[in-house]
């Protein structure tokens, strides 16, 4: 509304007094009032006397004025915004804004409504991640809890046994104490009647006491005591450690399914390979083409839990096969082909073998790899097994059995010759 009033006021200061049209010309007089140069010319000509303003009645010596070039320019450019061709473009002009505006409004009104779509998944996916953290923590509580009821009921056992013991001990020496005491008055008894008593029953009296009680040998208060020291809680969590589901799998690998090239220690935990192969049987379990191996331990329900230490190998597959792969043909390590595997190359680069590769950026590089298998839910995750950060997750991983998958990579002379290992927990 401001801009249009201005645009009048304007137009109206730039109106000629006399024909009261935009000004055409426009030329000054003395007493700065403007007019179109016909417009003053024709005034004056039409028969006064002096020459004098039509605006402010001032009257000049001589019909003199100044052409306004300024004033020129600025009408022109009033007028130009007034013609019909300035006024289409000017609507273009705006129809174009309002409907650039409008395409940007419905951009921010979808982008809004996926955001709010955001909000919505994040607070049910807390929720559910509250939930399973909860439900964790509750079987460990529960874990614990048993742990100490067990603990609790063996000393209880074992106080109960000593007691026992104890008490037949005062128990027996009661009775021997009464049998004691009945001689004791007998034999005042006889001393006292010395005269009355018998000479042959005196003389059969043993000296020594007839009644024998074994008791415990002495009992040891400070060893009960020890038994129940030491560090308790490394004790009770090595206790606990047991029930944990799943804990580290003892994993061992399967030769017979080895590549020949691939070489194992003797309790078959750790694996590497030899350029030279020796002669080994073939079957059909066993990898032709790719020095990779399974492990003797295969699964198709349930969660699981592996490590493998890597160390400062500078190549690796590993993951998990569906037990159905082609071990006889060189085939691609991904999840259409039944593997789900992350892989190490030139010693810093970590890929999941997704369809494409997912190049994972760890914080540090990894020595101990954690799998993490879960059947039911059809994931494979990956973790540094030293700080159990997570590294990928496969998700829609599906087959009839799953083996624990691993390929040593070659050995390239002695780069890359550092074994695979099989991470046992050891306690
Ligand atoms: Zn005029
Ligand atoms: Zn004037």
């Amino acid at each position: 509304m401001a801009g249009r009033s201005q645009d009048r006021s304007l137009r109206e200061e730039l109106t000629c007094a006399i024909c009261c049209e935009l000004f055409s010309e426009p030329v000054m007089l003395d007493c700065m009032h403007h007019f179109c140069k016909t417009c003053i010319q024709g005034y004056w000509a039409s028969g006064t006397r002096v020459p004098s303003c039509p605006q402010c009645r001032r009257e000049f010596p001589s019909r003199s004025f100044r052409t306004h070039y300024l004033l020129s320019g600025l009408v022109e450019k009033v007028r130009r915004c007034g013609s019909v061709g300035h006024q289409h473009r000017m609507r273009k002009h705006l129809e174009d804004a309002l409907q650039a505006r409008q395409k940007e409004m419905e951009n921010f009104l979808q982008r809004k409504r996926v955001t709010q779509e955001d909000i919505c998944g994040l607070m049910k996916v807390s929720g559910e991640l509250n939930f399973k953290i909860r439900t964790q923590f509750a079987c460990l509580h529960q874990i614990l809890e048993e742990e100490e009821r067990a603990v609790l009921a063996e000393l209880a056992q074992k106080e109960a046994q000593l007691l026992a013991q104890l008490h037949r001990d005062v128990h027996g020496l009661e009775e021997g104490i009464s049998v004691l005491q009945r001689d004791i008055e007998r034999i005042e008894q006889a001393l006292s009647k010395m005269e009355e008593v018998s000479l042959l029953e005196v003389e059969s009296l043993d000296i020594r006491p007839s009644v024998r009680v074994e008791t415990q040998p002495a009992f040891d208060l400070e060893h009960y005591r020890d038994s129940c020291s030491g560090p308790l809680q490394y004790i009770f969590w090595r206790r606990m450690l047991r029930s944990i589901c799943p804990a580290p799998a003892p994993l061992t690998f399967d030769p017979e399914s080895a590549h020949p090239n691939l070489v194992f220690s003797r309790d078959l935990t750790a694996v590497t390979e030899r350029s030279r192969a020796p002669p080994v049987p073939m079957n059909p379990r066993r990898f032709r083409q790719c020095v990779n191996v399974l492990s003797s331990q295969t699964f198709d329900s349930g969660r699981h839990y592996w490590e493998v230490w890597v160390g400062s190998k500078t190549k690796w597959d590993l993951g998990v096969a569906a037990e159905a792969v082609d071990r006889a043909a060189k085939v691609k390590l991904c999840p259409e082909n039944g593997y789900w595997t992350l892989r190490l190359r030139n010693r810093t680069e970590y890929w999941a073998t997704t369809t494409p590769w997912v190049r994972l950026t760890p914080r540090r590089a990894p020595r101990k790899v954690g799998v993490f298998l879960d059947c039911r839910e059809g994931t494979v995750t990956f973790f540094d097994a030293g700080d159990m950060s997570h590294l990928f997750t496969f998700h829609q991983v599906s087959a009839e059995r799953y083996c624990p998958f691993f390929s040593t990579c070659f050995s390239d002379g002695s780069d890359n010759m550092e074994p695979m290992r099989l991470c046992h927990l050891s306690l």
